[in-house]
């Protein structure tokens, strides 16, 4: 594979899936099994841009009440400044 991470310049970057998270507004919307490129050195992800544009379609027609996502997962927010441990 000629492609190199423009993070770090390691050359090996590996085929993979993950979870990709797309955020607009207050929204969120969680991907699993997200085919991408991840660096074998510093872990940086590459997406193609056609997956992206995939899940961005995925969660205009979530919020378009078009689709149903296939399950809801309830997320915990914290601001730093809060936290005391
Ligand atoms: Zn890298």
């Amino acid at each position: 594979m000629s492609e190199q991470c423009v993070f770090c310049g390691h050359k090996h970057l590996s085929s993979k899936t993950t979870r990709y998270i797309y955020q607009k507004d207050e929204q969120m919307l969680v991907v699993e099994h997200v085919p991408c490129l991840e660096c074998t050195f510093c872990g940086e992800q590459y997406f193609d841009a056609l997956v992206l544009e995939k899940i961005e379609n995925d969660y205009q027609a979530i919020t378009d009440q078009q689709r149903q996502p296939q399950r809801v997962m309830q997320v915990a927010v914290e601001d730093f400044a809060a936290l005391s441990l």
